[in-house]
Formats: structure tokens, C-alpha cells, sequence
């Protein structure tokens, strides 16, 4: 699924919640224009009503801008210039806070993954804050009336407030949103194992970056599977592959990561072992499945078969994934539910990685 329209659908209910905080502003500020209406001081009168009518702006356009992140920015702008110069008048000159502080922010949510723009829009809000803390007192102490100050102060403290909410939310929105979104693309539906996609990415690093001992490929492939799919039927199958995941996961180490490689194939890699280890996980997880009772089976057990290669800096990713798919086949060959390993010397001249290519419908290619 297309990474932003995942992202728009997902925070649907918290861009809800946004336009409520809006109405609200606006809701406080209509009762705050009665009071300065009270007051009988047509300029105050003006600025209030500005003020609200400003805010409504802003919150109609954070809505749009929030519910379609990419094609309302231009005329998020244009319109927040517009804006600005209608209200911004000499003798008006608190709205020069306004305009100090909401440009940067949009930026911001335009921006978000830069840091100078978070930085500059903090420090914009700050401001704009201290600013208008001490607009208030100087009108103060001009003579205008300290109801009619405060109710400003108070005024554009909260939109201060609201503002950095939103930007607080929109930040931590886009953030999760992201996280997940990247975290689905790399998963399969199915097992919630790691996707070929990932595998492939993954491979690329694994080849160029060892850690510890050694680093091997582990392919796996259940015995006799189609068998269970026309015993028991394809929800069972899917029930199974499942559970060979679950399995897998809870016996192997943290760092261990694995890939649906196809159908009802996995692929292992394993980091930081020597070939007697990597022997020895593979044992226990063929053990573990051995054992493992399944329910929806009715007595009836499941075994797989595993074929192992060591992954090696000198030596073609294509080559190493042949090596286990052939140990694979010897697995399979000598009577399944068994484990086999292959290493290059073992094989030496044999290896013709392009028939394997073709048959997983790969696109590795060696940096
Ligand atoms: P072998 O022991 O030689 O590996 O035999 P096998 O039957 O496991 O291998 P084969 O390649 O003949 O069959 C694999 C089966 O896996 C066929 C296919 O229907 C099944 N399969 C592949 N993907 C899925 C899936 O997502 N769900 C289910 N239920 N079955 C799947
Ligand atoms: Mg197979
Ligand atoms: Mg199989």
C-alpha cells in the first residue's frame, strides 16, 4: 500500500481530534469578543475579531494541510501571506507575533525530518510566547485597559499552546505512522516473518558487515507439505506455517533474523557462530518442530528440513544462498526431517548460481 495514503488513513481519528481543539479555540474566542465588545473600544473590538478570525484560518487550513500533506502546502503559504498582510497594520503590531512564529511551523510540518527546522520552529514558539508576555504588560502600562490586555494575552497564549500541541502530535503522528508503515512493507502478511524484500537488503549488509565468528544461511522447507494441504486443507497449511515461525522465533537468538523465502520456505541468517553452533541451532529447531504437537492436525506431526551455508565476504551472495538450497537437496534426498551443510570447498567448481537465480525469481545483485 502506497506509504502516504497509510499514513492519511491512520491518523484519521487524531486529525478528529485536531479540528475539535480548533473549534474550541474559536468557541473561546467568540466568548472573549463579547466581553471586549462589553468594553466599547472599537480598535480592541477589531483586534479580537481579527484574532478570531485568524484562528479560524489557521485551523481550516491546518485541517486541510493535515488531511493532504502534499498538495496543500503552496496554497497553505500564499493564503497565511495573504493573511498576515490584511492584519498586519502599524498600529496593530501584535500580529507581527503571529507572523513570526506560524510560517516557521509550517515549514516545520513541510520539513520534519530536518532538525534546524524543529529547532527554528521551537525557538519561534518560545518567542513568539515571551513576546507576547511582554506586549501585555507594556499595554499595560500604556493605559490600555488590563481586561482588555489580558483577554489579548490570554488569547494568543493559547493559540501558542495549540500550536505546539499540534506540532508536538504532528511530529509524533508522522513518526509512529512511519515506523509502521516501514515495518509492514518489510513483512509477510502471512507469518509476520521478514519479507524477500527485506531478505534482500538484509543480505547486502550481512555479506559486506560480519559480526563474530561467522555468519550462515539457514533455508528451510517443510517435508511433504502439499501432502498436509490436501489432508487437511489450505487453513490448516497456513495454520502451520504460522507455527513454524512462532517456533523458529522462540528457539532461536534475538538477533537471528528470518525471511519467508517462498511458499513454505524460510531462510535463516545467523550471526556469530561457528559451523558446530550453527549445526547445533538447526538441530534444535528441527527438534522443536518435531516435537511440537499441533492441534489441528489430530496427532499427526510435522517435520522440516534444513539446508546450511556460511555467508563469506570473499565469496557471491548467489553462490552462498546455491550452497544452502543444495544442502537443502541432500536433506530432502538422503529422507527428509534432517539437517545438511555445505561449504564451498565442498563444492568447489560445481556452482552454477544462475539456475538458481531463475528458479526463485531473484534480483540479488552483488555490490
Ligand atoms: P518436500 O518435502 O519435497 O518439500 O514436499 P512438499 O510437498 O513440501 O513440496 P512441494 O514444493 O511439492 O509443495 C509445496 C506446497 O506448499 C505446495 C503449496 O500448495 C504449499 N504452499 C505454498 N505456499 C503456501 C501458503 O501460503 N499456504 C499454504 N497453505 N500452502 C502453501
Ligand atoms: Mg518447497
Ligand atoms: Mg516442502
Amino acid at each position: 500500500m502506497h506509504i502516504r495514503k497509510m499514513i492519511s488513513t491512520s491518523n484519521n481519528i487524531k486529525l478528529m481530534h485536531l479540528r475539535g481543539i480548533g473549534f474550541i479555540i474559536i468557541i473561546m474566542n467568540t466568548l472573549f469578543l463579547t466581553m471586549g465588545i462589553t468594553d466599547d473600544i472599537d480598535l480592541e473590538r477589531i483586534i479580537v475579531f481579527s484574532e478570531v478570525f485568524l484562528q479560524l484560518l489557521i485551523f481550516l487550513l491546518y485541517w486541510r494541510k493535515l488531511a493532504n500533506l502534499a498538495k496543500s502546502s503552496v496554497i497553505l503559504w500564499i493564503a497565511h501571506l495573504c493573511c498576515s498582510i490584511f492584519v498586519l497594520q502599524p498600529e496593530n503590531l501584535v500580529f507581527q507575533f503571529y507572523f513570526i512564529a506560524i510560517p516557521p511551523f509550517l515549514g516545520y510540518i513541510d520539513d520534519y525530518k530536518n532538525s534546524y527546522s524543529r529547532i527554528l520552529s521551537l525557538i519561534s514558539l518560545l518567542l513568539y510566547n515571551v513576546a507576547i508576555a511582554y506586549q501585555t504588560v507594556s499595554d499595560i502600562h500604556a493605559g490600555v485597559s488590563p481586561k482588555i490586555a489580558i483577554v489579548g494575552y490570554f488569547n494568543q497564549f493559547v493559540v501558542g499552546i495549540v500550536l505546539i500541541s499540534v506540532f508536538l502530535l504532528h511530529f509524533k503522528i508522522n513518526r509512529s505512522s512511519l515506523k509502521k508503515a516501514t515495518e509492514e512493507s518489510t513483512l509477510d502478511p502471512l507469518t509476520n516473518a521478514l519479507n524477500r524484500r527485506a531478505m534482500e537488503v538484509d543480505l547486502q549488509i550481512f555479506h559486506k558487515n560480519h559480526r563474530g565468528k561467522g555468519t550462515y544461511l539457514m533455508m528451510m522447507d517443510l517435508d511433504h507439505f502439499k501432502s498436509l494441504n490436501d489432508l487437511f486443507g489450505h487453513q490448516v497449511g497456513d495454520l502451520i506455517l504460522k507455527g513454524l515461525v512462532n517456533i523458529v522465533n522462540r528457539t532461536v537468538r534475538s538477533g537471528d533474523r528470518l525471511y519467508r523465502y517462498g511458499g513454505e520456505e524460510f531462510l535463516l541468517i545467523t550471526q556469530d557462530v561457528d559451523e558446530a553452533q550453527v549445526l547445533q541451532i538447526a538441530e534444535k529447531i528441527r527438534e522443536n518442530i518435531c516435537l511440537h504437537s499441533w492441534e489441528v492436525l489430530k496427532g499427526k506431526g510435522v517435520t522440516c528440513s534444513f539446508g546450511l551455508a556460511p555467508l563469506l565476504n570473499d565469496f557471491p551472495i548467489r553462490d552462498s544462498i546455491e550452497l544452502a538450497d543444495r544442502a537443502l537437496y541432500r536433506a530432502k534426498s538422503e529422507g527428509r526431517n534432517r539437517v545438511c551443510l555445505e561449504t564451498p570447498s565442498t563444492v568447489e567448481g560445481q556452482l552454477s548460481s544462475e539456475s538458481v537465480i531463475n528458479k526463485k525469481d531473484s534480483a540479488f545483485t552483488e555490490s
